[in-house]
């Protein structure tokens, strides 16, 4: 379990195995986070900009 902040409202994140480019929902503020980096225990995001872009849910 990686820990990680939502830049957007600032809610702590729990997420189980993130890969880095990957896209993960806030689940208080309903961002859409992109994950950027992953070190051992932290994970850094920030919101995602998706321009119209698929990512094949
Ligand atoms: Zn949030």
């Amino acid at each position: 379990m990686v820990k990680g902040k939502c830049p957007e409202c600032g809610a702590d994140l729990d997420l189980e195995d993130p890969v880095v480019r990957e896209i993960v929902e806030c689940p208080d503020c309903g961002s859409e986070l992109e994950v950027v980096d992953v070190k051992k225990d932290k994970v850094e995001l920030k919101v995602a900009e998706i321009e119209g872009e698929d990512w094949g849910e």
